[in-house]
């Protein structure tokens, strides 16, 4: 299985991205995703 490493998120505002976390280290990648999808996205 390969590893995880574009989560999409589904942001506060309503916008969905596919955000790459590859920098993030692995076992960080579920919490930071987490957290994405509680801010609003990039565009907003
Ligand atoms: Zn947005």
């Amino acid at each position: 299985m390969a590893v995880k490493t574009i989560w999409p998120i589904d942001h506060a505002c309503g916008h969905h991205a596919d955000r790459d976390l590859s920098d993030r280290p692995a076992d960080r990648r579920a919490g930071f995703a987490e957290w994405l999808a509680r801010q609003e996205c990039t565009d907003c």
